[in-house]
């Protein structure tokens, strides 16, 4: 589904991603793993448009992304679940929700909008219950959630994730990496970027490991959750 080749990516003349190839097929769940500044924020944002200063190839389903805008991408069927979340605090949870279909409804999906609306809110029973709330006095978990649901209004099949742990409890990693694998046996495909590599690598097929801009390591997750380097760089102790 998508196929990433030899990207580099820059800010000014410092080049953040350095020469990397990755593909995610279709249904898996693929892990990028690696430390602070090891540029998987970058590849994320280079695959979504956000991040324009980059050359190489990026293809979904064979389609270059080059040159392509955000909204764009998001009509090809991908979406981000940014870092840091990125809602929209004073918003209510539903408008939060209703604004990652804002590409849709540009088409007049207004019945499948309000369709994805009650799936989102079933996969997250509490965000229904706080639906008129605004965004900002949603609990950190909660507030991930709705980012993965505002991400799911667009009606992505390829789902990027930066981060969806990262300040959470461990239920509440649990929690969202649960829905992840539930998404996955729905048809969904997922790019998860984490810094929580065993958690990622739990729910993984396949991991990609980066470091200084380069994929220095790659291959089944069950084997990197194994691999002696991996297991002393990134997954401390059982
Ligand atoms: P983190 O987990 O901290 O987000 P990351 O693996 O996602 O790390 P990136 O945020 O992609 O890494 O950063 C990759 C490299 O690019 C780092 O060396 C970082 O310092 C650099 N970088 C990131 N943003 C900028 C920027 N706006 N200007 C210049 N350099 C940047």
């Amino acid at each position: 589904m998508l196929r990433i080749r030899n990207l580099k990516c820059f800010y000014g003349r410092i080049r953040a991603v350095s020469g990397v190839s990755l593909s995610v097929r279709r249904g898996e769940i693929i892990a990028l793993i690696g430390a602070n500044g090891a540029g998987k924020s970058t590849l994320l944002n280079a695959i979504c448009g956000l991040h324009p200063q980059w050359n190489g190839e990026i293809l979904i389903e064979k389609q270059s992304l080059s040159g392509l805008k955000p909204p764009d991408i998001v009509k090809m069927g991908i979406s981000l679940v940014p870092e840091g979340r990125m809602l929209f605090p004073p918003l209510s949870v539903i408008d939060n929700l209703k604004l990652g279909a804002y590409v849709r409804y540009r088409k007049k999906e207004h019945r499948e909008i309000e369709g994805d609306l009650g799936t989102v809110l079933e996969l997250f029973p509490v965000l229904k219950e706080r639906m008129k709330q605004p965004a900002g006095m949603l609990s950190g978990g909660e507030q991930q959630m709705l980012a993965i649901g505002r991400a799911l209004m667009a009606r992505p099949r390829l789902l990027l994730l930066d981060e969806p742990s990262m300040g959470l409890a461990p239920f509440l990693v649990r929690l969202i990496l649960d829905v992840l694998v539930q998404l996955k046996g729905q048809g969904m495909t997922v790019l998860l970027v984490e810094q929580n590599a065993r958690a990622a690598l739990q729910i993984a097929d396949r991991g990609y490991v980066l470091e200084n801009g380069k994929v220095i390591l790659d291959g089944n997750a069950s084997e990197l959750l194994t691999d002696h380097d991996v297991k002393r760089a990134y997954l401390g102790k059982d």
